[in-house]
């Protein structure tokens, strides 16, 4: 079937109002469930197979933090359902007034290959909870992740409710030509801007998930040995490649060389002395990337790390020092297990650079200083992030999780995921045993002066 019958089909569906009953949601909610419990064996031997990925790593970053928002909607399905309820406005007496959500439509979700498997369901559970039919088109990178989720979506819901695309940029370009109701895209900023271009030509409203380099920022008045392993554990999970890893650090200069002893510290700890060995250390995704990886090693001298398996395409955990900031390795994106270290004096210095630069899709700083956390928070722009944490915060269904500028616009998760799939259509409902004859000609003194007391 060609990619415009695809979507004629979807539409179809959509139009028969099938996907708009509570019931309907809820069965297929569940269904879903059912098919990553089913899954789960595949889905992490494929996440294995595409990124080294391990086990424990893979259920919590993928496999469960898709089920627990599952979850969260299943039980909220109702709620998240029912029109809202807001005041009405004296003007509309005798009246009341509620925001009713509608589903978009149908939703194209366009997922990168980083967290193959969360990235692409989660979206979806909004999509589905929100009463829309879904297009997926998962990575071409991730290949064997995405012939699992396809398979797994195939079996369990009709092609015309939710359906996989696979294929590569052409595939996708094919499909951003295509009528959608929304889309959902998360990947980079320069293919960001290719999808608002296309969309842009319907009008289709759109979510932009997108990377950027998030900043770490380590105050001198701050625990060091527990800063140091919530670093080391939201920069080196799934090799670095995580859009919301800390990208770069930036220390206090008189902190900075027990702060990397204590990074030293927890990299083998967690890794061993030999990381590049490990099992559970994983890989980098492919050739092209792991060549951008290892040039980014000249940039700097590595200090940890640095050490590089070319034939399982693995690098080191690796911290960089005398990094210049008009490097490459300061400039692009890195999502990869390097960190550049540069020392700072002043706070001033660090917002200034940070503002100097796109906003980032995350930012994290550890502190204990109220001041220093109260200036970074109102003057440093970022899509989201955490005080004397890295990356937890987009495990809460309770976060909002999107950024801002070029590192993107929209966001989702829990409650917010509902809202981002649908429409709200405004609803004033009137009485009609009274009708207040003000707005009406003709127009008098009495009416005019009631009028000004009603409006201002
Ligand atoms: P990507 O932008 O290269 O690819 C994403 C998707 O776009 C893929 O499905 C791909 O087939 C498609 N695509 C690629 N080139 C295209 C083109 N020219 N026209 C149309 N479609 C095209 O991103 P990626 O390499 O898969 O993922 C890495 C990027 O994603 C990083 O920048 C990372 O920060 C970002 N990311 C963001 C989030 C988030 O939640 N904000 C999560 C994960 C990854």
């Amino acid at each position: 079937m060609n990619i415009k019958q695809i979507v004629k089909n979807s539409r179809t569906y959509f139009k028969s109002h099938e996907t708009l009953e509570y019931k309907f949601r809820k069965e297929n909610l569940n269904k879903l469930r059912l098919a990553i419990n089913k899954y789960e064996p595949q889905l992490l031997e494929s996440l294995k197979l595409d990124l080294g990925k391990n086990e424990h790593e893979s259920y919590m970053t993928e496999i469960g933090v898709v089920l627990k928002e599952l979850t969260y909607n299943e039980k909220r399905l109702k709620k998240l359902m029912k029109p809202k309820r807001v005041r009405t406005a004296v003007t509309d007496f005798p009246g009341s007034s509620f925001r009713y959500a509608e589903p978009f439509g149908v939703v194209l979700i366009i997922s990168p290959w980083n967290y193959p498997v969360n990235l692409t369901l989660s979206p979806l559970i909004g999509a589905l909870t929100a009463g829309n039919t879904a297009i997926i088109k998962p990575s071409e990178f991730s290949i064997n992740t995405s012939k699992v989720i396809e398979e797994m979506i195939l079996d369990t819901f009709e092609e015309k409710y939710v359906k996989v695309i696979q294929g590569g940029v052409e595939t996708n370009q094919e499909l951003l030509d295509q009528k959608f109701d929304y889309i959902f895209f998360t990947g980079s900023t320069n293919v960001g801007k290719i999808v608002m271009e296309k969309a842009s030509k319907h009008l289709t409203p759109i979510s932009l998930e997108l990377g950027g380099k998030s900043p770490v920022i380590v105050d001198k008045n701050v625990n060091i040995q527990v800063a140091a392993k919530r670093i080391t554990f939201g920069k080196y999970l799934n090799s670095g490649q995580t859009c919301i890893a800390p990208d770069y650090l930036y220390v206090h200069k008189d902190i900075k060389e027990e702060f990397i002893s204590e990074m030293n510290k927890n990299i083998i700890e967690f890794y061993g002395e030999k990381p590049l060995e490990s099992s559970i250390y994983g890989s980098i995704i492919n050739q092209r990337h792991f060549n951008r990886l290892k040039n980014y090693l000249n940039d700097g001298t590595s200090i940890v790390g640095g050490t590089i398996d070319e034939e399982n395409l693995r690098i080191a955990p690796t911290l960089l020092d005398s990094v210049e900031m008009s490097s490459l390795v300061m400039k692009e994106e890195i999502f990869g297990p390097i960190l550049p270290i540069i020392s700072y004096t002043e706070i001033d210095e660090v917002i200034d650079f940070i503002g100097s630069r796109p906003k980032p899709l995350a930012l994290y700083l550890f502190t204990e200083n109220a001041h220093i956390e109260k200036r970074v928070l109102s003057e440093c722009q970022f899509g989201g992030g955490c005080i004397n944490d890295t990356v937890m915060h987009i495990a809460s269904e309770y976060l909002p999780f999107g950024g801002v500028g070029e590192s993107g616009m929209g966001s989702y998760h829990g409650a917010k995921s509902f809202e981002t799939f649908s429409h709200y259509k405004s609803i004033l409902k009137k009485r009609t045993w009274f009708d207040l004859p003000v707005r009406y000609a003709p127009y008098s003194p009495v009416k005019k002066k009631l009028i000004k007391r009603f409006l201002k």
